[in-house]
């Protein structure tokens, strides 16, 4: 288990396994068609695009806003006290994750999820 420095990483099991759509809180966010948790998934691509998250402090990261390329916002990483939290309307408005909190939630599980697929990474060429 990579240390996750003090962060709760509550879009992780206790096995360090990725969940999306498994919690009850998060359950009403999922599409009833493919089972999986919209804004998770916008969270992941915005991963994917890169350069899209700076790190500015412990726990604190701004992530660009995916509408407007000058715009960004400040995410706070849950740690021992208090919730995650993020200053767009998304938030402000749910109270639940954003997909700005949701790619920060995959940034810092990417190590976790890359050691548990380092044979498929690193394994021989399929003949
Ligand atoms: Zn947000």
């Amino acid at each position: 288990m990579v240390p996750s420095a003090g962060y709760d990483m509550s879009i992780l099991s206790a096995g360090g396994t990725l969940v999306i759509d498994t919690s009850k809180s998060w359950r009403s966010e999922t599409s009833p068609r493919t089972g999986f948790n919209r804004r998770a998934l916008r969270g992941l691509a915005i991963v994917a695009k890169g350069k899209q998250i700076e790190r500015i402090g412990m726990g604190l990261f701004y992530v660009k806003s995916q509408s407007d390329p000058k715009d960004r916002h400040l995410v706070r990483a849950k740690t021992a006290r208090g919730e995650w939290q993020c200053d767009c309307q998304d938030y402000k408005r749910r109270g639940k994750p954003c997909k700005h909190i949701y790619a920060v939630m995959f940034l810092l599980a990417l190590p976790n999820i890359l050691l548990k697929n380092i044979e498929a990474l690193e394994g021989g060429q399929v003949e």
